[in-house]
This record gives structure tokens, sequence and C-alpha cells, in this order.
């Protein structure tokens, strides 16, 4: 038997210590945060009749693909309470105004030229490229490094500008020019050369995937899948140290307290048990203590799933969510589906009409949550990045009642709906300082040279959102690997 250190409590490194545990490894899992869960947190929304919602104000969902996500939910006993979303479509929000997404793409690359809405959406002449683009020789765009390199060389800008750009905002917090297609979609340059066209290989991609809603949740939210690792870890008899922070330093690993400031805490507003503050990024290291126990402490192995404790991060990307409880039966409707990407949500600040990067209608989206809030209430899930400058999320420095008027106003805009100050029951906010993301130009080289150096240190594996890619299905396979990895050594 192995003493196996997991280092972080987000969703890796719990699947990790689970999966040694089971293995009859002895594991000792280290957070630095005073919670677990790390990008997957639970947020209480509570109206003035004391009704409350739970929502999850982190991830929300995982992607299908694979397999390795669901699979682990139902190793959990959570396999009846998978669920997928209500089938209503997205929108995305443009300078001209709202427009349906199309279904069938990948990130947004249309895989049909025929797909219902894709004329709505990019128009005839947008359609036309589509189907010009299966004509073009193969070669065109495929030695391409950024996904808007690859997207513009065989389509052109409208496709571009209005279905690639909204879904890599709003979901990966990335502009597509910064963005290596081949780590957020691998093998896409291959599958092109192989199909003859762009939108071929994202047919075949798409032909390959199950049947069903591309991403499916927990009932009551991907919060639980986390309470469900911890509890089964406890069982297991994982050792789980809140607050202490793990930091490699030459052959050694220090364990040190974290400082009580760990993370951000930004949930500020109304609702009560929303104080999260799981990431760590940021936080002096000239306050921390070693803790007492470390000198005779020894490990045969350590699994790194926050890259902190490697002595150094990249800068992280700082996103807010704002979460709103209305009473608004006027959303009883659905009218922007399950939810609105903003199109162009990095151009200039002061002429774009919203500042949100993308709106989940979350009770439109989960029937589960529908029946939560009961009739004629609904849940609202705004986002929020930096500007085009970077620097943090556009609405940290607003207090409470600044950010509910602008969340209020964007919510508006993007529902196409008007929402009053009196119809805001409650508010909840979390601050995310996201690791940088995997898919980002020029990443994949600086994680390479990462894991080179991790290579000369056979008792040292790593895995996680942050060297694996954004997403549990990234994340949840990666870990699978590190941990087999672990036990072969
Ligand atoms: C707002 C938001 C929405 C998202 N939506 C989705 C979604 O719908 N679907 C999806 O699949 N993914 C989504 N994601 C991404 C997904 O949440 C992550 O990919 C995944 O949860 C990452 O898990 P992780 O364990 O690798 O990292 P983290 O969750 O970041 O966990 C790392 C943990 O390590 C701790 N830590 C850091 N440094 C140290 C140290 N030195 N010592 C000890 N502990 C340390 C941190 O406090 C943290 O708890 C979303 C993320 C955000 C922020």
């Amino acid at each position: 038997m192995a003493r196996v250190l997991v280092v972080g409590g987000g969703v890796a490194g719990l699947a990790a210590a689970r999966r040694l545990a089971l293995a009859d490894q002895e594991v000792v899992l280290v957070e630095a945060g005073d919670r677990l869960g790390g990008m997957i947190q639970s947020a209480t929304l509570r109206a003035p009749d004391d009704a409350t919602a739970t929502i999850d104000i982190g991830a929300e969902a995982f992607a299908v693909r694979g397999g390795a996500v669901e699979r682990l939910a139902k190793e959990l006993g959570l396999g009846d309470e998978i669920v997928e979303p209500s089938a209503l479509g997205s929108w995305a929000h443009g300078a001209e105004g709202p427009y349906r997404m199309p279904a069938g793409g990948l990130t947004g690359i249309p895989g049909d030229p025929g797909a219902e809405g894709l004329a709505a959406a990019i128009g005839d002449e947008g359609v036309a490229a589509v189907r010009a683009e299966a004509e073009l020789d193969p070669a065109i765009g495929a030695e391409a490094d950024s996904l808007a390199e690859l997207v513009r060389a065989r389509f052109g800008d409208r496709v571009l500008d209005r279905l690639v750009a909204p879904v890599v905002r709003g979901v990966y917090s990335l502009d597509p020019d910064a963005v290596d297609h081949r780590v957020l979609v691998p093998r896409l340059a291959e599958r092109l050369r192989e199909e003859g066209s762009l939108s071929g290989a994202v047919a075949a991609m798409r032909s390959i995937a199950p049947p069903g809603a591309l991403v499916r949740t927990v009932r009551g939210g991907m919060h639980r899948l986390v309470q469900a690792l911890e509890d089964e870890c406890r069982l297991l008899g994982v050792e789980i140290r809140l607050g202490v922070r793990a930091r490699l330093e030459g052959d050694r690993v220090l364990l040190e307290q974290a400082p009580a400031d760990h993370g951000v805490r930004a949930v500020r507003g109304r609702a009560p048990g929303v104080e999260t503050g799981p990431l760590l990024l940021s936080a002096p290291l000239g306050e921390c203590r070693d803790a007492p126990a470390s000198d005779d402490e020894r490990f045969d192995r350590i699994l790194i799933t926050a890259e902190s404790a490697l002595g150094h991060t990249a800068p992280p990307v700082s996103t807010e969510v704002v979460a709103l409880l209305v009473d608004a039966p006027e959303l009883d409707a659905h009218p922007r589906g399950t939810g609105v990407l903003v199109a162009d949500a990095d151009a200039d600040a002061d002429a774009a009409d919203v500042e949100a990067k993308a709106l989940t209608h979350a009770s439109a989206k989960w029937p589960w949550l529908d029946e939560a809030v009961g009739d004629g209430r609904h849940v609202v899930r705004l986002s929020y990045g930096p500007t085009v400058e970077g620097g943090p999320a556009r609405t940290l420095d607003l207090d409470d009642a600044a950010l509910r008027e602008r969340a209020l106003r964007d919510a508006s805009t993007l529902l196409g709906v008007e929402l009053r100050p009196e119809q805001l029951l409650d508010l909840a906010r979390q601050h995310w300082c996201i690791p940088q993301p995997a898919a980002r130009l020029g990443r994949r080289d600086e994680l390479d040279r990462v894991r080179t150096a991790i290579d000369a240190r056979p008792d040292v594996e790593v895995c996680g959102t942050w060297c694996d890619g954004t997403g549990l299905a990234h994340v949840i396979p990666a870990v699978d690997a590190a941990v087999a990895r672990v036990i072969a050594q």
C-alpha cells in the first residue's frame, strides 16, 4: 500500500482520491480552501417568502462525449439522477439583435449547410460560404494555429463572428484568435483532411456522439456529484485536510496552512449559505505557516491537480457569475430558449448594449429547477468576463446595488423582456479565477515544459483542468489516466 498525497479538492482531486482509495492506496487530500468542489459550487437563492432554490453557481453540466463523467456519476449511485436539458435550443445576441443558434454544429462550426436556423443566423451569403467550403482544397486552413484562422480560411468572417466566437467567448472565456483548435477540438484538422472539408469533419464527429443532448447534469445540480465524491472518499478512509496548501520545493512537498483569505470570497447579497471562495491563485505566500506535522510526513507519490502547487501559476481569467431569482411570469414562454451567448461581448464596451458574455435561463434549461422555483419564478445566470484590455471581470468593482441594476438591464436586453427591480427576489454572485485555459494558443508549449519537468519526478503526477482542458469531459478521463500511472509506479 502506497501513501499518496492528492493536492486540490476540486472534482479532479476528489475523483482521483476516490479511485486511489478504491485501489487500496492510503490517501491524504489537501485543499487550500475551506470547502471542497473547486469550480463546482452551489448557491442558495431565497425569496422574501423564504422559498429557496439551490443552484450551481459554477459548473452546471457536463459534456456527454466519451462517457467518463456519466460513468463516474453512475458509480456514485447518481445514475438515475442524470438528466438532459430542455430541448429549447439556445440563442445568440449580436449587434443586429438576437438570433437562434443553429443545431448540429461543433463549437459553433456548422456541420450541415441545410441545418435548421443556419440561414437565419448567418444569412444566405453565409450559407453559400458553408456550401462552398465543401469544395475547397482540404489543405486550406489545415495548418492554421488558431481556431479563428482555421474557421476564417474555410468559411469566412460571418461564420466566425456569428457562430463560433459567441460559443468560444461564452463557454471558454477566450477569443477565437487566442484558441489552439488542436487542444479545444483534438484531431479537427486531421478530420478535415480525411473528410475533405471542415463541415464534413464536424458532421462526422457529431455522428459518433451518443444520441440525445450533448450535455447533461445531475438533478439538483452538479454540486451533488461533489458531495457524493466527498461522502465516498470519507467512507473509504481518505484523510481530507481543508485550509492546507501544498507546494513542491525541490524534492520535498511543503504542506502549509493556507492564509485565511484563501480564494476570493465575492459572494454578497442577501443569499445565505453562498460564501464560496474555492480558488487559490493569488493568495500571498508570505502569510503561510508550515503545517506542524509536515516534517515527519512521508508520501510515496504525489498527485497534483492545482498548478499553484508547482510554485507558479499562469495568469487566471477573472469571471463573475451573477444568479438572479426573479418573479417574472413573462419568462414562462422561454423567450430565448435555454440561454443566450453574446456575439460581441468583447467589442468596445461603450458601444455594446450588454456587458455580460452569456446568459443561462437556468430554470428553462433544467426542468428540475423550474419545478423547484415554482410558478412564475425564474432563475437566470449571467456571466461577466474582463474587458478587451484584460484585468478583472468587468462587474467586480460594482457594489451589490450597482450590480443588481447592471444584471437586470443585461438580462432584460438579452431576454427581450423588461425586468423591473421589484421583480428581483434575490441575487447571488461568485467571482471565479479560472486557470489559464489549456486551449489558449501557446499554452500547450508551456504545459509540455511542465510535463517534461514532472517526468523527471517519477513520484509526481499531474492532472486537472489547468493542464487537461476546460470541463469535466476533459478532466475526468485525465484523472483516470493519471491515477492509473500513479498505481503503476
Ligand atoms: C463559472 C464556471 C462554469 C463552468 N461550467 C462548466 C460546465 O457547465 N461544464 C463543465 O464541464 N465545466 C464547466 N466549468 C469548468 C469546470 O468547472 C472545471 O473544468 C472543473 O470543475 C475543474 O476541476 P479541477 O478539480 O481540475 O479544478 P478546480 O475546480 O479549480 O479545483 C482545484 C482545487 O485545488 C485547490 N488548490 C489550488 N492550489 C492548491 C494548493 N497549492 N494546495 C492545495 N489545494 C490547492 C483550489 O482551491 C481548488 O479547490 C465551469 C467553470 C466555471 C468557473
